[in-house]
């Protein structure tokens, strides 16, 4: 006789309903998705015992029809997608139409709601796989789920619960970050008929962050940032760059409105940050990232929340590049870039004015880092928010030419004006940067930056390193000689990156040049800093390269007098493809 046996229908349906529900936690996480779902603008969650002894969701959102009450329970039972071809929404939204049955299958479950308001409401009571209807059940508009003794029949499960306050506390950063991304819900959450969260309704993220984050002051040492790259839109709270003190910050990663745990961004803001802190404190940072969502890819584990971008080594370079932009702008303009709250309008909610204008930098940045900043000569309007506003405000005419692609990650191909052009990136961009060095020398002088802490390397200095140091100062640079064996930069122009730094000046102090001293280090330092070849771009990169060469006074010949641009006219590839 045979071994295998067909497990009875309540056997598989509660381990079906252990693998989604694993703790109270994934109880509360369903049915606030589900109320949101339903457009509801007020959430109310309230537990006992961490979740364990009761956990009651309620919402003023759609409600839910009669008949449909009576399948709800019913695994897979959906309302949101009909047809096979939206399988595609369910594996990206998780619409599996499988929480409500499994919660029911693993509890005993109450849904009261209504579609109309309190003459026509109606519930039902789920237990022990019996429904049964509550026929006065009155209830404003939206819906309330009970959910009661969790895991009643699965004894090993409850067991394995940890202790009702580390239930609650996940449970109530869930809610946290749930509301983080849903600043226009109300949302309070009661533990032990205590109320432990209450969120108004605001207008702002901003605002919605001072609520969450108000009470623990860290709000004080974030600012606010929101960029746009393309297909990719970037909004977040990023700890201030120069900040000393460990601390615990949050870094939480939101795709697509969902918390995730995604590596490239990660990756991509600890590498933005990288000065820009001092070695060992941990960027804190809460961003909300919007991708298309055919480029992420959801592992579809309802339960995981690991999810992978397609296009990674593209995204990385853009939001690192952004990110980089704005805490190089943040010294420069940090009236637009830091949180503003005296001009809220989120008018229900009286927050403090005091510590948090943007002006006042009483949090624990180190006083004299950002006076030594703020003293130095500055182009203003080089601040990337600004940019980026006024050329929102403006709307700049579309560019008159076309990306079409990166060849062998050194040539930037476009179409411009009926012709084909090849660029070379590395000679573009170092004509790029060596007027803007020439113009911020004449005009505005050349940003600096200044690391926090000297950048020290080995050298064997001579009799010509000191002059030759001195020359340097002019350029934005403030070096040091220590000893015989080592340089210290405490102040570099903000045009080089930490890794062209040593290259130029090794090379720099190493160089005879006697000729035009001053016009070969603007070249030397353009050089540097330029972009090299072998070196893979996003498109929007591409484009301000190409956009930012054309308006150079020189856009076909590198300082060096070598060409940057190879151009084939239409006639010249007709006739090489013998269409002429
Ligand atoms: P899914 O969310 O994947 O559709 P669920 O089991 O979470 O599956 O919910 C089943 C259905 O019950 C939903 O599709 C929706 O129609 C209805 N529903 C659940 N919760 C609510 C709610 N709070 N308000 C309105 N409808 C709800
Ligand atoms: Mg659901």
């Amino acid at each position: 006789m045979g071994k295998i046996r067909v497990l009875p229908r309540e056997v598989a349906g509660k381990i079906a309903a252990g693998e989604i529900i694993e703790r109270p936690l994934s109880v509360v996480k369903e049915l606030m998705e589900n109320s949101l779902d339903a457009s509801s603008n007020e959430i109310l969650i309230s537990v006992e015992d961490g979740g364990k002894k009761s956990i009651i969701v309620k919402d003023n959102g759609e409600g839910i029809e009669k008949e449909d009450l009576k399948i709800i329970f019913r695994r897979h039972s959906t309302s949101k997608i009909e047809t096979v071809d939206d399988l595609e929404k369910i594996l990206t939204f998780g619409f599996r139409g499988e929480a409500i049955s499994s919660i029911a299958e693993v509890s005993k479950t109450t849904i009261i709601s209504s579609t109309e308001g309190r003459d026509s409401s109606y519930g039902v009571y789920f237990f022990n796989g019996e429904m049964t209807f509550i026929d006065d059940a009155p209830y404003r508009k939206g819906t309330m789920v009970k959910v009661e003794d969790l895991f009643y029949n699965l004894p090993a499960r409850k067991n394995f619960l940890r202790a009702a306050k580390t239930e609650n506390l996940a449970i109530k950063n869930f809610i946290k970050h749930f509301s983080l991304v849903n600043e226009d819900v109300k949302i309070s959450f009661i533990s032990d008929e205590k109320e432990s969260l209450f969120y108004e309704r605001v207008q702002e993220k901003k605002d919605r962050f001072y609520q969450v984050y108000g009470k623990d002051k860290i709000y004080n040492d974030f600012f606010e940032a929101e960029f746009d790259r393309g297909e990719y839109s970037f909004h977040g709270f990023f700890v201030k760059p120069g900040l000393e003190e460990y601390k615990r910050y949050p870094q939480l990663i939101f795709i697509n409105k969902r918390v995730v745990k995604e590596k490239t961004t990660f990756q991509a803001i600890y590498s933005g940050y990288d000065t820009y802190l001092k070695k060992g404190v941990k960027p804190g940072f809460i961003i909300f990232i919007d991708i298309p969502p055919d480029e992420v890819e959801v592992n579809i584990h309802p339960t995981k929340a690991e999810v992978k971008l397609k296009n990674s080594s593209e995204y990385f370079r853009i939001l690192r590049a952004a990110l980089r932009n704005e805490l190089e702008g943040f010294f420069l303009d940090k009236s637009s870039s830091s949180l503003n709250l005296t001009d809220t309008k989120a008018s229900s909610y009286n927050f403090p004015k005091k510590g948090w204008d943007g002006t006042n930098f009483n949090g624990n940045i180190r006083k004299p880092f950002f006076d030594d900043i703020r003293q130095e000569k500055k182009v203003d309007s080089n601040s990337f928010v600004q940019k980026e506003k006024t050329r929102n405000l403006l709307l700049e005419p579309p560019s008159d030419f076309k990306i079409i692609g990166q060849y062998i990650n050194s040539y930037v191909i476009i179409e411009k004006e009926g012709k084909l052009l090849i660029i070379d990136q590395h000679n573009a961009d170092e004509r790029v940067k060596y007027e803007k060095l020439i113009d911020n020398r004449e005009n505005s002088g050349i940003k600096q930056v200044k690391p926090l802490f000297p950048i020290v390397f080995e050298y064997k200095t001579d009799e010509t390193t000191e002059e030759k140091i001195e020359n340097l100062k002019k350029f934005g640079w403030d070096i040091e000689m220590w000893g015989e064996n080592s340089l210290s930069v405490k102040l570099y122009p903000a045009i080089m990156d930490n890794r062209s730094i040593r290259d130029f000046i090794m090379e720099y102090l190493d160089s005879n040049e006697k000729d035009d001293i001053e016009d070969s280090i603007l070249k030397l330092m353009s050089c540097k800093a330029a972009i090299k070849v072998n070196h893979p771009l996003a498109k929007e990169e591409m484009e301000s390269l190409v956009k930012a060469l054309f308006k150079t006074r020189n856009p076909y010949l590198c300082p060096h007098s070598r060409p940057i641009i190879v151009e084939f006219s239409e006639d010249f590839i007709k006739k090489e493809l013998k269409r002429k």
